[in-house]
């Protein structure tokens, strides 16, 4: 494939039509992007009007209509990049074997490629089970809009993959950390820094004996991270502040530790009763433990890529979250990060690297044909 090739052409529209989760109108782009692609194809194509702000969904179904359990593919089309980093931070570029620009390989490249990949499996009528393909505007937030759909389908799926990008070197996910998001509100009472300061109960303090806690729970041997990534309080250099506020990030590998830190963090008492401590949140993506039968159809994509000429490798299980976590938790075996490879997912270094493009389009192409 060269950077004239006319496919590689509409690649660079899509990085082009930037689509922040946020910015209804870009992703809704995307969608339009999506639905021009699929024209010609014999492919039902379901377009649901996003809420809460949000772009709309694509349901995309060929196959054979046998009412039997399907395959579930799942790409997204939001970014986490601002509108204007392409013009400014990160302009569309080959620079040998690389392409940069917003999204490209989370995931612009790796949805594009396997939305070809469907529609020539509808064109030839291989499709080997009723296919869907959901195309979605909200996976960089949590999936807020579209993870009841994703389990609903997915409960009627025998498979499910996931268009995320490659690890290194091009390797395969097929086991992910289950994500936690909690909001950690201290209230404490207000008074004058100099005149009367054995008033107060200064929030920002006990925060910070609640955030040390908090880290505390962190267990590298079992896999536990939480992070207090950004703190907020007080309202003047000279006031003992009323009110400060953190969220955590959790991380976790198997359920039972995700239902046991959720506990933890929920149950935080303030150290002093002149403070309350509020927490909201709980387990935003399950653990996506790697099972038999996930096992067994990381093989088979295995033996596929052999076919094709390329060593499909696992890698080590995933820290971040995606809708494959969802499907996963369900029971349904999953394959992830069947997407671009490259790297530098949500930085301005982000780049896919098109000598992946055409063998993993290959693989996606057989994933569909052969998976009965
Ligand atoms: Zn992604």
């Amino acid at each position: 494939m060269s950077r004239s090739s006319p496919s590689l052409d509409t690649l660079f529209t899509w990085v082009r039509t930037e689509s922040p989760t946020s910015d209804r109108a870009g992703v809704n782009l995307m969608m339009d992007l999506v639905v021009a692609q699929m024209q010609d194809a014999p492919v039902a194509v379901e377009r649901i009007p996003g809420t809460d702000g949000l772009g709309d969904v694509l349901v995309l179904r060929a196959g054979p209509q046998t009412g039997e359990p399907g395959i579930l593919v799942m790409s997204h089309l939001d970014t986490v990049h601002p509108v204007g980093t392409v013009e400014r931070d990160l302009p569309l570029r080959v620079e040998g074997d690389r392409l940069y620009g917003p999204g490209i390989y989370d995931m612009k490249g790796g949805a594009w490629f396997c939305l070809e990949a469907f529609k020539d499996v509808a064109r030839r009528g291989t499709a080997a089970r009723p296919i869907t393909f959901l195309v979605t505007p909200d996976e960089e937030i949590g999936s807020p809009i579209t993870r009841p759909m994703i389990e609903d389908i997915g409960r009627r799926s025998a498979f499910a993959l996931v268009t995320e990008p490659a690890r290194d070197g091009g390797q395969i996910v097929t086991a992910r950390k289950g994500v936690g998001r909690f909001d950690v509100h201290v209230e404490g009472r207000p008074a004058h820094a100099g005149s009367r300061h054995k008033d107060g109960r200064n929030a920002v303090y006990e925060a910070a004996r609640q955030i040390l806690a908090v880290e505390g729970m962190t267990d590298y041997a079992r896999g536990i991270t939480t992070t207090v990534g950004m703190v907020s309080g007080g309202t003047a250099v000279n006031t003992i502040p009323q009110h400060c506020r953190f969220p955590v990030d959790l991380r976790v590998e198997t359920v039972a530790d995700g239902e046991a830190v959720t506990a933890a963090l929920l149950g935080l008492k303030p150290q002093n009763p002149d403070f309350i401590v509020t927490v909201t949140g709980g387990m935003n993506r399950p653990p996506y433990e790697r099972t038999e039968p996930t096992s067994r159809l990381f093989d088979h994509a295995k033996s596929l890529a052999a076919e094709i000429g390329f060593d499909l490798v696992s890698a080590p299980r995933a820290g971040g979250g995606s809708d494959g976590n969802f499907t996963a938790a369900l029971g349904i075996p999953t394959l992830d990060g069947l997407g671009i490879d490259g790297d530098g997912a949500h930085t301005l270094q982000e780049y896919g690297l098109i000598s992946s493009i055409a063998p993993r389009q290959k693989l996606m192409t057989r994933l569909l044909e052969s998976l009965r």
